[in-house]
């Protein structure tokens, strides 16, 4: 079956908030940078899997500024965060939860304002991604891994069974849509000509993340002609 067939339908419910800030806290004698909801933020929850490709190209957009010098990057993070919420990196496995006061942010249930993530782990995923893009557009220079998770299912009884995916995460639905993407005959994901932006278009033509980046390229040669 066709990856994109096989997924047709997928559903995963995922709670974002509306601010995230960074805070610093100790754990094992470490301070820890973590990303975490801001007191008082509220919170949607909402179908990541629906526009997951606009999302696995903010997640590549958002490695490939990651990379670049002078950004802030807890900004650019917090944003990614508010438009999708966290990544759930150990939903799949299912979370050991602490229930002391002290206990560090990624500890705490999935989901919950008291939840966040390590920042130096939420940074790294969209790194990752951003540089197996590069490599599969022929533009890697550092090396890079595979990307791997799970995939947990249930195949119900009786007799028509079927076969309903439980992907809890948000990660896994980055990753499996962007592996599907990035494997599928035709390109989809997109480097702009013009400014660099990492875009979703399934128009096999598209070159620009936009059309004023087309009309500034288009102006741009037209003058590199002239001279
Ligand atoms: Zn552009």
């Amino acid at each position: 079956m066709e990856m994109k067939a096989m997924f047709s339908d997928l559903t995963v419910l995922w709670k974002r908030w509306s601010e995230y800030r960074v805070v610093e806290q100790a754990f094992n004698r470490r301070i820890f940078r973590y990303l975490v909801p801001v007191p008082g933020a509220t919170e949607v929850t909402y179908n990541c899997a629906e526009h997951a490709e606009q999302m696995v190209a903010d997640a590549l957009e958002l490695g490939r500024q990651l990379n670049m010098e002078g950004t802030d990057q807890d900004r650019l993070c917090a944003d990614f965060a508010v438009r999708y919420g966290l990544l759930g990196p150990d939903v799949e496995l299912g979370q050991a939860i602490g229930e002391e006061p002290d206990t560090p942010p990624p500890f705490r249930p999935v989901g919950t304002i008291e939840y966040g993530e390590d920042m130096d782990s939420f940074q790294k995923e969209f790194k990752h991604l951003y540089q197996h893009f590069l490599h599969a557009n022929g533009e890697g220079e550092t090396p890079v891994g595979e990307l791997t998770g799970l995939l947990p299912y249930r195949l119900t009884a009786g007799r028509t069974p079927q076969l309903i995916w439980e992907i809890k995460s948000l990660e896994s639905v980055l990753r499996l849509t962007y592996a599907a993407l990035i494997t599928a005959p035709s390109r989809s994901l997109k480097i702009c000509k013009n400014c660099g932006r990492v875009y979703y278009n399934p128009r096999a033509k598209s070159e620009f993340c936009s059309t004023r980046c087309r009309n500034y390229y288009n102006v741009k040669m037209y003058r590199e002609r002239e001279r």
